[in-house]
């Protein structure tokens, strides 16, 4: 089995023992052409800006997309944005378009974590949000003549709200539904997995923030091909949930009326499965279906309003999909003789500060001392440079999602922590009843 048809394991999962799955919709079932997006969102975006008297001459900046991946967070006081790494400390930095030294970042940001719940800080965590980062630098950029505190958080307000209102006018929403090839990446074995799991005797359910007339619309693009309509395939269908909130709050099930006409409140005890509902909430979505706890998987691409609360607060199960992960594969791939090459000198460096120990012990030979001693500098160097071209050839500016130099970057703690399954895409779950199992991790004292 190749790579980009796998599902990785954090924690063991039966999915025999899962009796309901549900599906999250945007960048799970659906998944969109992320240069096109970007594009399109910073020029709605920057039009938007422009409206609110920003100059005319944003609309006609280069926007390097390269500039954004995900895990990144803005700092709103200081205009900068930062990658982190897993013990949650600023492992790169940007201001603008400029990478800051070691030097510069210690000074800033010291080597303690970054309390991501400040409002000071805004983290990145979903592929519709990479226009952020990108519009944030390079407008630091442009605006660099205007470095006050209150212009780096204005600056990050205004393209919050000016992406967020594109979102919900409908304008990012009516350009998609106008020409879905050129914006909405389509997956052959979507509809054969979902037939798969609709023929098991496991329940279906989809879950979605978007609202009704744009899932219908996505839905009914992605799935054109199945026998039924799209909407028989799921036992339950909930839109509009406004997840994360959806996970914590009581909010009620209001009944969608397809006809387009005002939805209506909800009252029955049982959630129908010829009914579309909006809003609702977990604790009334387990009493209506029936359905509790570790027998139900969610399959979502959000780390934060898919994953993390089910995990913190409930139990249910969860998988996620990584777009970006089968790319990066490809890349570690290509990378196989660097890494090897950095073992090799880990390796090397580890014996010459063994060697200078001993020697430091034995005879005190400085002449000798000191030729180890350069030859570690220059291995130090040489693997440094090395770092430097690994991390480059996955992101020019960010290096690896999933690393920060030789650790892992904190999206991969949180992947490791909120995610008990991970692949790049929703339609390898083509297997309703396989196991996953996780290597049993011993504890270091374990070994002994
Ligand atoms: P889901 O991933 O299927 O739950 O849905 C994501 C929905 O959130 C889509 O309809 C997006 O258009 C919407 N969305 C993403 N980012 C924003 C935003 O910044 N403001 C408002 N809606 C957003
Ligand atoms: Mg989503």
């Amino acid at each position: 089995m190749s790579s980009s048809q796998r599902i990785y394991c954090n924690h063991n999962l039966l999915l025999e023992s899962i009796n309901l799955v549900g599906f999250d919709m945007d960048y799970t079932l659906s998944f969109y052409k992320q240069e096109a997006l970007n594009t399109l969102l910073i020029k709605l975006a920057t039009e938007k800006l422009i409206a609110k008297n920003y100059p005319k001459a944003i609309g006609s900046l280069h926007y390097d997309q390269a500039l954004a991946i995900r895990g990144l967070v803005i700092d709103k006081r200081l205009g900068n944005v930062f990658k982190l790494d897993q013990h949650g400390r600023a492992s790169i930095v940007m201001h603008g378009l400029t990478t800051l030294s070691k030097k510069e970042r210690h000074r800033l940001y010291g080597v303690r974590r970054i309390q991501l719940s400040s409002s000071r800080y805004h983290w990145i965590d979903t592929l519709f949000s990479l226009p952020e980062v990108i519009m944030y630098l390079v407008l630091i950029d442009f605006f660099k003549d205007n470095n006050k505190h209150s212009f780096y958080q204005q600056l990050c307000v205004d393209i919050r709200e000016s992406l967020d209102e594109s979102h919900k006018d409908g304008t990012f929403k009516s350009v998609i539904c106008n020409d879905m090839t050129k914006y909405i990446e389509r997956d052959d074995n979507l509809c054969s997995m979902i037939e798969t799991m609709h023929q098991s005797n496991k329940k279906l359910f989809l879950l979605t923030n978007s609202l009704f007339p744009y899932t219908n619309a996505l839905m009914n693009y992605l799935l054109d091909t199945m026998d039924m309509p799209w909407h028989d395939y799921f036992d339950f269908i909930v839109v509009g949930a406004d997840k994360p909130r959806f996970f914590t709050k009581k909010k009620p099930f209001d009944v969608v009326d397809s006809g387009m006409g005002e939805n209506f409140k909800h009252c029955g005890s049982q959630l129908s499965s010829s009914v579309i509902y909006q809003g609702g909430n977990l604790y009334d979505f387990e009493k209506m279906t029936g359905y509790q706890g570790g027998e139900i998987l969610y399959i979502g691409d959000h780390i934060y309003d898919d994953m993390l609360l089910l995990k913190k607060r409930h139990t249910w199960r969860t998988a996620m999909v990584i777009q970006e992960l089968d790319e990066e594969q490809n890349k570690s791939r290509q990378l196989q003789k660097q890494f090897l090459n950095m073992e090799y000198m880990a390796r090397e460096i580890r014996d010459i500060v063994y060697q200078i120990e001993h020697q430091s012990k034995k005879d005190n030979d400085v002449a000798k001392i000191n030729a180890l001693k350069n030859k570690l500098e220059h291995l130090n160097q040489k693997m440094k440079t090395t770092q430097d071209y690994i991390n480059r050839s996955y992101n020019v500016y960010w290096g690896s999602l999933f690393r920060a130099n030789s650790k892992n970057s904190y999206f991969s703690t949180q992947l490791h922590a909120y995610a008990d399954l991970y692949t790049c895409r929703v339609s390898n779950f083509s297997s309703p009843s396989y196991s996953f199992y996780t290597d049993r991790k011993k504890m270091p004292h374990e070994d002994e």
